[in-house]
């Protein structure tokens, strides 16, 4: 018999080894939050650090959940049921990815790396749809509890499955892609990112190579030769039994190379040699980062089976996912303004990125190139310098206007030349009246800073504002 459901109560029970108790019902989803809860999902009471699930299983029931997954020494006080009752929810969570994995055949891919990993798997998302069905992770869903959820949403039917595996510390990813279980993985770079947690980008190097511990038998590791720790992952990948691999960049001697790229404004037009295809495509974001994503992207759909073709123009689609580059219209005297939305995070390399996207847009005969920077966070004692050496990116992008935000990027605002200098507060909120009154007509601002230091607000307060 065929059934539609994600999974049958009894596939449920086999999985989680968990007790029944009322009568469950076929589940079509997998939550762990009420708030984005969809009828027909199995709630998993997930314990974090700053929320109990079980206090919402009441509620999750009420909104239509076709049954909860509970914890046994947490049971009383909870609705009779429907309930699944296991030792441990977040272990039920991993069972159930893992059987989610154990019954797909579908082609997989692991994407990890210091940056680029939600932008390079929600193109993979974009190429593959155009070739077959396909699940990818939502959001960035890529840790001990993100892999186990985005696998156990993993549709029977797909004929694609694209998962991002991250990592804070040493020792994370291994377990994580033991359970993805890729045929490709993909590692989009390596950067001095959470840095302060490391001894160095070595150590964060083989914390990355962790993603090779669960590639499938005759699996392809594609890497960035590009990346100044490219020879690195080659050799951690040797180490641990990778025998094919795949390089991608600007280096005549990758087999995913580019050959051509024209960088305009809001998109690129690129020429690549993907494992002897020619492949021609314009690509919907901008930047040279996301152009090296891109060529990951190809090298993956071949190695997977995929159609390139269709994956090279399904690539015109791609847009930038929420506070990576968004365009906000901003409503000013005399015309508009355009707000490059980069709240989302920040570290080294995706500033520079970001500032090089910002140097390339076009700006009317009054307007200019703004810069507003927040802390870039978790960088160790090298903090203060990191933020200081922006200065020659600015400069070279001919940046007009800087406001710095933030302790540290108190560094850069002390070299800044007086001409570019807009304004300074300790406090991203602080920034808002001092650009209110300097933004005009033609303007594009780009803001960015590590999601603690608090950009998102201020983007949410000019977009209000104008
Ligand atoms: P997280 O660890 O927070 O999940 P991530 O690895 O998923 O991050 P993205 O969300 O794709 O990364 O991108 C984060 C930032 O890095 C964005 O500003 C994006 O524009 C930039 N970025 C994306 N790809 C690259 C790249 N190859 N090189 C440098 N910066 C990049
Ligand atoms: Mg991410």
């Amino acid at each position: 018999m065929t059934t539609r459901a994600l999974y049958t109560p009894e596939e449920i029970l086999a999985a989680t080894g968990g007790t029944a108790r009322g009568t469950l019902a076929d589940v079509t989803g997998i939550s762990i939050d009420t708030r984005t809860l969809e009828p027909g999902d199995a709630f998993f009471a997930i314990t974090g650090e700053n929320s109990d699930g079980h206090a919402y299983v009441a509620k999750a029931l009420e909104n239509g959940a076709s049954l909860a997954v509970v914890a046994a020494d947490r049971v009383q006080g909870l609705p009779d049921g429907p309930l699944v009752v296991v030792p441990d929810v977040l272990g039920a969570l991993t069972d159930l990815g893992k059987a989610a994995r154990a019954r797909s055949e579908a082609r997989i891919v692991a994407v990890t790396g210091s940056v680029g990993k939600t932008t390079t798997k929600e193109a993979l998302r974009i190429a593959l749809s155009a070739d077959g069905e396909t699940h990818a992770s939502a959001a960035s869903y890529n840790n001990h509890w993100g892999v186990p959820l985005s696998l156990a949403r993993f549709p029977r039917s797909a004929r694609y499955g694209v998962f991002e595996v991250g990592m804070n510390h040493p020792g994370e990813i291994t377990p994580l892609v033991r359970m993805v279980r890729p045929h490709v993985a993909v590692i989009t770079t390596v950067e001095a990112v959470h840095i302060a947690q490391f001894s160095g980008i070595e150590e964060i190097a083989d914390a990355k190579a962790e993603i090779f511990d669960g590639l499938e038998p005759g699996g392809t590791a594609v890497l960035n030769r590009d990346n100044p720790l490219f020879d690195r992952l080659v050799a951690s990948a040797r180490a641990k039994g990778v025998k094919n691999i795949v390089s991608f960049g600007a280096d005549p001697a990758c087999e995913v190379r580019l050959k051509d790229v024209v960088l305009h404004p809001a998109c690129s037009t690129v020429v690549a040699d993907v494992l002897g295809t020619p492949v021609t495509f314009k690509l919907g974001m901008p930047g040279r980062h996301i152009v090296q994503n891109a060529l990951a992207v190809l090298a993956a759909v071949r190695l997977l089976g995929g159609d390139l073709a269709l994956a090279a123009v399904a690539l015109a689609r791609l847009r930038p996912p929420p506070g990576r580059g968004v365009p906000v219209s901003l409503s000013v005297s005399g015309g508009t303004a355009t707000l490059l939305d980069e709240s989302y995070n920040a570290n080294p390399a995706s500033m520079r990125a970001a500032i090089d996207v910002l140097s390339r847009t076009p700006v009317g005969p009054r307007g200019r190139r703004i810069a507003v920077l927040g802390d870039m966070l978790e960088l160790g004692t090298e903090g203060a310098q990191h933020h200081r050496e922006l200065a020659e990116a600015l400069e070279a992008g001919k940046i007009d206007r800087v406001f710095c935000a933030g302790p540290l990027m108190h560094a850069l605002w002390e070299v800044l030349p007086s001409s570019r200098k807009g304004g300074y507060a300790v406090h991203a909120s602080h920034l808002e009246p001092l650009i209110s009154a300097a933004i005009r007509a033609g303007d594009t601002l780009m803001v960015k800073g590590s999601n603690g230091s608090r950009m998102g607000p201020l983007v949410k307060a000019l977009a209000e504002r104008f």
